[in-house]
């Protein structure tokens, strides 16, 4: 029998793991779609045991997990590279850059960490569908996993998400239904759809199992950063589960007695899908009302996890800002021209927000600070196509390769 119990975010409620599957049955009696998703529910592990328990020498991360290694799916995910960038640095004038690079996930995003662990649930609840309304990336994550655990994924996505994407989940074999709408229309279908038909809806939230999942990139930050505590991170953030996530993993671990201070957490989002930056900064909650960007994976109108995203920023002791798409774009090719990786739109604003912060005092020049790379950028090369100029072809001889050069040159002084 696995330690842990949850506990719901809004009236504190405690459950056994069986005894709930989604939201709190007592608050989410008043949630309608249309507002973020009230009393999403919290694992609480057994902080004391996991405090004897765990070893740095030989750190066992199941004392952490909600779900038990046997129903892991065999798709191994996490474990991508965090590394300092001194260029980056250099440019966005600041000392002490670090990259989690979350692209580099078997299915280019971040999402993989989140799919994994609920399909491992699906697994223990013999579950055979998964359901879930995303805007590419948890889709493609989920069809991914289920293909690897030969289970059936059903997909809601906005019609208009990147074609990767889009490819990425017909090909791993999931069915697929592009909603003529928004994300937020396709996360209402999916929830009437599991209502009715059943299946295990992993929509972000909804399934507390998300935010355990995505809690695993903050354990291994503070793994791979030789046990320390890096003094802020930042997170590219739509409906606010990954930010919670992390928050959560800190939290775990102080809880645990095995770190003494939280990271600061800044919540990039669009300048125009900003529901949760108005929420932190005025603390009033609205809806975005029109949340158009080029960032497809942070756009959202009505964030499911807007609550406890911005308990999570504020206790962290953190803020909230945002970028433009022309400043996104402008990070994106920062990014990839001073570190080498290349990252979609979404993970672009948090190069685009760390720019912005220069000089500011919000984050300290010799602050250590993590910059949270969530997706990869060949999952949406138009969007990239954008902000470049594809130089023209020239005849196959060196001396027109030398006037083409020259003449480029004169055009991009160095
Ligand atoms: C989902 C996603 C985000 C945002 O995560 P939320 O939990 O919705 O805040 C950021 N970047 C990428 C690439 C994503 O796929
Ligand atoms: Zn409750």
């Amino acid at each position: 029998m696995k330690k842990f119990f949850y506990q719901c975010s809004n009236c504190g409620k405690h459950y056994q793991r069986d005894e709930v599957r989604y939201l709190c049955p007592l608050c989410a009696r008043d949630y309608r779609p249309g507002v973020p998703l009230i009393g999403v529910l919290s694992a609480r592990f057994d902080y004391g045991a996991i405090r004897k328990q765990f070893r740095k020498e030989k750190p066992d991360w199941n004392l952490f997990s909600a779900v038990e290694e046997k129903f892991f799916p065999p798709f191994p995910v996490g474990n991508t590279p965090f590394f300092q960038s001194v260029a980056l640095g250099k440019e966005t004038g600041f000392d002490d850059v670090w990259l989690k690079n979350d692209g580099l996930n078997p299915s280019a995003s971040l999402k993989d960490r989140a799919s994994f662990l609920v399909v491992a649930e699906a697994n223990r609840l013999g579950e055979k569908t998964i359901v879930a309304a995303s805007t590419g990336n948890a889709a493609s994550a989920l069809a991914a996993v289920c293909a690897a655990a030969g289970k059936r994924a059903l997909i809601f996505v906005p019609a208009n998400a990147p074609k990767a994407k889009l490819a990425q989940m017909i090909l791993y074999g999931a069915t697929v239904v592009p909603v003529r709408g928004t994300y937020d229309d396709a996360f209402r279908l999916s929830l009437e759809y599991t209502a009715k038909r059943g299946g295990l809806n992993r929509n972000t939230a909804y399934h507390p199992l998300t935010i355990e999942g995505k809690k695993t990139v903050g354990l291994e930050i503070w793994q791979q950063n030789h046990w320390r505590v890096p003094d802020v991170i930042l997170v590219p953030t739509g409906d606010g589960v990954i930010i919670s996530g992390v928050h959560k993993a800190f939290c775990d671990l102080k809880a645990a007695g095995l770190i003494s201070r939280l990271p600061r957490l800044v919540c990039v989002q669009a300048e125009k899908s900003n529901a949760i930056d108005h929420y932190v900064v005025s603390g009033i909650y609205e809806n975005a009302v029109n949340p158009d960007t080029i960032a497809d994976s942070i756009s959202v109108s009505i964030p499911s996890n807007a609550h406890l995203a911005r308990q999570a920023i504020l206790d962290s002791g953190g803020f909230s800002i945002t970028v433009s798409d022309a400043e996104i774009l402008a990070g994106q090719r920062m990014l990839a021209a001073k570190t080498g990786v290349f990252a979609e739109p979404a993970s672009s604003a948090v190069v685009a927000a760390l720019k912005k912060l220069r000089g500011s005092r919000r984050i300290g020049r010799r602050d250590q600070v993590v910059l949270l790379i969530t997706g990869h950028g060949l999952k949406d090369v138009e969007s990239a196509l954008h902000g470049l100029r594809l130089p023209s072809a020239v005849s196959p001889t060196l001396a027109a390769v030398e006037a083409a050069l020259k003449a480029r040159a004169r055009k991009e002084p160095s």
